[in-house]
């Protein structure tokens, strides 16, 4: 059959695999597809931590979970746990799924505020299945909480990444993709048009395509060299600007969490795998020097070192046109937000349903063009609202601390803060990808305790709010009472042998 387009993917990391993959499963019958790394370049080598949409990627793909894990060293996450982010010696989690149950159209959380007002003193956590199931190391599929209608455990994961590119560069070559290895020297624009025409590699060879997608990374070789799109700088919301990463030994029982803990002048992040524990510091230059990094991200190891520490340079911020000519940028050359939130691997999987979606035929519309950097422009914003909640509603004592609590921030997220303080309200706006829960924990974690409750949480009489949370939480405690460890099921389910 003769394929309508030929598609040039720049990039063997994670976002070029995963591009290619998906576009290989879904249009492969259309597209002829090639991927061009460099050994020599390599790849950043970090992104070990997800959010639970990556499952759904994966079940497109066709791939089966506990073997994804096997070829990854993957483990299950839960949440992230945010140690010392407000107060130094304070945590909290943003667990994934829901918490409580729902009073009509008023979230849990007023009941539970409302019980608070009147004396009770139970904490918010406690109705939730995966916070419990996660400080209990506990995990087991569960698409319920047995014999009720309620949520069970909603999952991500934790994967080597670089094993995750190597599974799904096994795929994409078996649905057709061809690999290209190579230095790419020099694209070639059409001198009418502005569109890349092709891509020269070092040996000379030139690579046409119609279509170009720029997985190149942070040096965003076409989207950013060649077509020049601009780069909109985010730092003054966002100072940290570095990253210090090791991986050190397996530390057991195997963690079903995120760890993200707040050092004076940025944060350290601690990702379970089968076979070892990612480490890095990310940081912000101002206040650390890169030695500094260094011997404060080794000091707070949980266990030996497997390799020396390394330093990437990163600009908060995004491209302002994701989507330019004929080039589409995806992953680390379409933007950065530090991976507080383990966002980055989502955004190169929404950017590819987005492209899917858009995908053009023969020639490019200029209005699909726009939708996309429409999107994602707006994507990009809401996610950044999210990290930057995290930076400015603390009470810590350091200067850069001080600074981030100072810091004039987006009207849009000041906006939610107020009205979740003033109402114990939030909305999700235009398929903003975190839930209203997502941001209760953050507010409340961060220490900000709504001053008011909605008015459905006065329905019930006292009595029948103490009868609700105390069987709510009999349940959730039940429920993870009976769950396997997650050392266990590992064990059982998706050991990796290496
Ligand atoms: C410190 C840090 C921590 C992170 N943690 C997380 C996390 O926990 N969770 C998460 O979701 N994301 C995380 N990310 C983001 C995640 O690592 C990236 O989104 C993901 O790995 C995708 O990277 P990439 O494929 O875009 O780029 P890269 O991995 O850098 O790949 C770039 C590719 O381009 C090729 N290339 C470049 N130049 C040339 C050339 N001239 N010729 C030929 N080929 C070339 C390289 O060979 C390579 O194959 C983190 C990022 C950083 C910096």
């Amino acid at each position: 059959m003769n394929k309508l387009m030929k598609v040039v993917i720049v990039g063997g990391g994670s976002s070029g695999w995963m591009a290619a993959s998906m576009l290989a499963r879904l249009m492969g019958q259309q597209l002829d597809i090639t991927l061009i790394e460099s050994d020599d370049v390599g790849t950043v080598g970090v992104g070990e931590a997800t959010i639970p949409p990556i499952a759904y990627f994966n079940k497109v793909l066709g791939i089966d979970e506990n073997e994804f894990l096997r070829e990854t060293g993957g483990t299950f996450k839960l949440g992230i746990e945010f140690d010392g982010w407000h107060t130094p010696g304070k945590a909290y989690m943003h667990a994934f799924g829901r918490i409580g149950k729902d009073m009509g159209l008023a979230g849990f959380h007023h009941t539970w505020l409302r019980a608070k007002a009147a004396g009770h003193v139970s904490d918010y956590w406690d109705y939730s299945l995966n916070y419990q199931a996660a400080k209990a190391n506990k995990y087991q599929p569960l698409a319920t909480i047995p014999n009720t209608n309620l949520q069970g455990l909603v999952h991500a994961y934790h994967f080597d990444a670089g094993l995750y590119a190597r599974y799904l560069r096994k795929l994409s070559e078996l649905w057709g993709v061809t690999r290209q290895e190579g230095f790419i020297e020099k694209v070639n624009l059409n001198p009418t048009s502005g569109c890349i025409d092709s891509v020269t590699l070092k040996s000379g060879q030139a690579i046409e395509g119609d279509f170009f997608i720029d997985c190149s990374g942070f040096r965003a070789l076409l989207i950013g060299d060649a077509l020049k799109t601009g780069y909109e700088d985010w730092r003054h919301w966002l100072p940290c600007d570095r990253a210090m990463a090791v991986p050190c030994e397996r530390v057991d029982p195997v963690m079903p969490y995120t760890r993200s803990m707040a050092h004076g002048a940025g944060w350290q992040w601690r990702i379970p795998l089968q076979h070892r524990t990612g480490n890095g510091l990310v940081y912000c230059s101002d206040y650390y020097t890169d030695e500094q990094a260094r011997e404060l991200l080794l000091s707070n190891l949980d266990a030996s070192p497997t390799g020396d520490p390394r330093p990437i340079k990163f600009v908060t911020g995004r491209r302002e046109k994701q989507w330019y000519k004929n080039c589409v940028a995806l992953g680390l050359a379409s933007g950065f937000l530090e991976p507080l939130e383990s966002t980055s691997l989502h955004l190169v999987q929404s950017g590819i349903v987005r492209l899917m979606k858009l995908f053009p035929r023969q020639q490019m519309n200029q209005i699909d063009i726009d939708e996309y950097n429409r999107q994602s422009q707006i994507e990009f914003e809401r996610i950044r609202d999210f990290i930057i909640l995290h930076y400015v509603l603390n009470d810590r004592p350091e200067p850069f601390w001080q600074r981030c609590r100072e810091m004039p921030i987006p009207d849009t997220l000041a906006h939610k803060i107020e009205l979740f303080a003033q109402s114990g309200r939030v909305f999700r706006e235009q398929d903003e990808l975190f839930t209203d829960i997502a941001w209760y924990q953050v507010m409340m974690g961060q220490g900000v305790m709504p001053r008011a409750y909605h008015s459905l949480a006065d329905s019930l009489s006292e009595q029948q709010v103490e009868e609700l949370l105390s069987s709510l939480s009999t349940l959730v405690n039940g429920t993870v009472s009976q769950l396997s460890t997650h050392n266990d099921y590992l064990n059982r389910a998706c050991k990796a042998h290496f």
